[in-house]
């Protein structure tokens, strides 16, 4: 971490209402091969429940994940604040944001996953997850040189369909019949909050959208390698886990400052 995350952070722990933002895999939880035992690491655990005890400090998770499968992971009570499917789904502390398929929603989506299973079904390895607003195609296990194949056969066939927004992620290509995004996630946070400053973390392509939703003040942070339009970067969850304790412990100062 620079000398400069450090100044910002500080900057940051003294904003009157703070929203942490986290993208939940490959973020606060190292991937693992069945999604349902990802779990938050316990060097982030820590941080984040110190957190959520701070007055007027709020801890979301905005991820790709559905909803459903975001709460078991996170393992939310009902105070969560949860953002899924990309911004498309929502928890608010017990209220659940329901942004209902239409009927021209559901026709496309069927004819895709029609599509899309046929692909699966020809390329081992490959795995189709059925997610609220869309399909995911995983290639984790699909041989290396089967995969640019496969994803171009999945792209043609969203094509024919048409209306579509697709995603690359790691190990996944997602079709959506919705264009949220994980920024669209963070500013409902934010508005919902009425948060005057944002940290939101996150490690793949996908939260360049939560990047750009930052605003002066806010603090955007990348996890690993790649390029990002977040101003600060750590190597991997751990890294995550220590920005979140000198955050936690600088708000903490200060509280007990303003209380004296
Ligand atoms: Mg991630």
């Amino acid at each position: 971490m620079t000398a400069m995350t450090s100044e910002a952070l500080r900057t940051l722990a003294s904003t009157p209402r703070l929203l942490v933002a986290l993208d939940f895999d490959g973020t606060v939880a190292d991937f693992v091969d069945d999604p349902y035992s990802a779990r938050v690491i316990p060097e982030a655990a820590e941080p984040i429940a110190r957190l959520r005890d701070l007055n007027n400090t709020w801890v979301a998770f905005v991820s790709g994940r559905p909803l459903n499968s975001l709460a078991r992971v996170t393992e939310a009570d009902e105070h969560a604040l949860l953002v899924g499917s990309h911004g498309a789904e929502a928890r608010l502390g017990g209220g659940v944001v329901d942004l209902g398929l239409d009927d021209d929603e559901r026709h496309r989506l069927f004819e895709l996953a029609v599509s899309l299973a046929e692909v699966v079904d020809r390329t081992p390895g490959a795995v189709l997850e059925h997610k609220p607003f869309g399909y995911g195609v995983h290639t984790r296990n699909v041989a290396a040189d089967a995969v640019p194949r496969m994803l171009a056969d999945a792209r043609h066939a969203a094509e024919r369909i048409g209306g579509f927004l697709d995603r690359d992620g790691k190990d996944i290509l997602e079709f959506a019949v919705r264009d949220t995004t994980k920024g669209d996630g963070v500013e409902l946070l934010r508005q919902h909050l009425g948060a005057t400053g944002v940290l939101f973390v996150g490690d793949d392509v996908t939260d360049e959208d939560g990047f750009a939703a930052m605003h002066a003040g806010d603090i955007g942070l990348k996890v690993g390698a790649g390029a990002t339009a977040a101003l600060y970067r750590v190597a991997d969850p751990r890294g995550v886990a220590e920005v979140l304790r000198k955050l936690v412990e600088k708000r903490a100062a200060l509280a007990v400052g303003q209380g004296a």
